[in-house]
């Protein structure tokens, strides 16, 4: 049996990264939208719209796209829903910048497969800069195969709507495609209040800074959190084979993902956080959606299952569910035994 590391060990790089090659056309565009969203910092550039935008936008684009689309739905199939909604959710994510769907989700599948140990794409086992960014620099050649894309994320792509976001980076597009009409909204409103096309394009430059380019890397950044911080700092609720923690920061900034440990212990599980205080907004939205009827067939930690079973006759039996072992402290054993 390979022994597993702890938490204080380094893990390499993963070998498919190795020799090092970085990927200077997305590295470009990293650092490119992180200085567009420095202009927020210049008073030009403010606007209150703007800053409404930006957090609407976070719920809209970062949880209804990412969390709630690309990653409970694309990825786990947390629930089930209309064709035409689940579409809507993975436009709403692509306009994340965080990569198409169909390679999201094969990345993110082969991390839950591997979590920490080679080749986990992005273990902060590695470093802790790695794992929140360094690895998205970095040319994984696996991840350049149609195999690989084939064996973690065929169910998307035999759905054409998803192999057309991928072909030519349509999706790519598409999110530059739903920024253009922040500023020319902005334009148009400006003019409209001033009769000056100046007025106006400080406007729109302020909804184009703040409600796409500021949003776009503060999203990021909640993302990229998940994976640094939630399998580094945090308590854990399970002896998952890995390093993931509960990091109630992390799960306030990124809409429920936070609740990072209960998520490997269970990772189809449409809600995140398991204990009653773990407030989990994602989670909020899919029950608003199960409400009225969009999100269907959707699947519950087996805990709560466990609990309800404990009340009704105090004889639990065994499940095959993973029992919320006593709470471990901060980094604590990675495997029970
Ligand atoms: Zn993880
Ligand atoms: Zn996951």
């Amino acid at each position: 049996m390979t022994p597993q590391p702890s938490a204080t060990q380094a893990l390499d790089t993963p070998l498919p990264t190795q020799p090092l090659t970085i990927m200077w056309t997305q590295t470009a565009v990293v650092v490119t939208t992180h200085l567009l969203a420095a202009l927020a910092l210049f008073p030009w550039f403010f606007s209150w719209t703007g800053v409404i935008l930006a957090v609407i936008g976070h719920h809209l684009f970062g949880c209804f796209g990412m969390t709630l689309g690309y990653h409970r739905l694309l990825t786990h199939r947390g629930f089930t829903c209309p064709l035409w909604f689940e579409r809507v959710l993975a436009i709403l994510g692509t306009c994340c910048l965080q990569d198409s769907p169909a390679r999201w989700v094969a990345v993110h599948r082969q991390h839950h497969q591997f979590s920490d140990e080679q080749p986990d794409p992005h273990s902060p086992l590695v470093t802790f800069l790695w794992g929140h960014m360094g690895w998205l620099f970095a040319d994984n050649r696996e991840h350049n195969r149609v195999t690989f894309l084939d064996r973690y994320a065929r169910d998307l792509l035999q759905d054409p709507f998803y192999m057309t976001l991928e072909r030519n980076r349509v999706w790519l597009l598409v999110y530059i495609a739903h920024a253009v009409p922040f500023f020319l909204a902005g334009l148009l409103v400006g003019w409209w209040n001033s009769n000056s096309w100046l007025t106006g394009a400080q406007f729109g430059a302020s909804l184009l800074v703040w409600g796409v380019f500021l949003r776009t890397v503060a999203v990021w950044h909640f993302t990229w959190s998940v994976n640094s911080l939630g399998h580094l700092f945090g308590y854990r609720n399970y002896s998952t084979g890995d390093q993931s923690t509960n990091n109630w920061l992390v799960a306030l900034l990124a809409d429920g993902e936070g609740w990072h440990n209960n998520h490997h212990a269970e990772p189809r599980a449409a809600a995140h956080g398991h204990r009653w205080w773990e407030f989990d907004f994602t989670w909020a939205m899919i029950r608003l959606l199960e409400m009225i009827g969009l999100a269907k067939n959707v699947i519950r930690p087996q805990c709560w299952n466990r609990v309800e079973h404990d009340e009704s006759s105090r004889h639990p039996k065994g499940s095959g569910v993973v029992p919320p072992t006593k709470l471990l402290d901060r980094r604590g054993a990675r495997k029970a035994g």
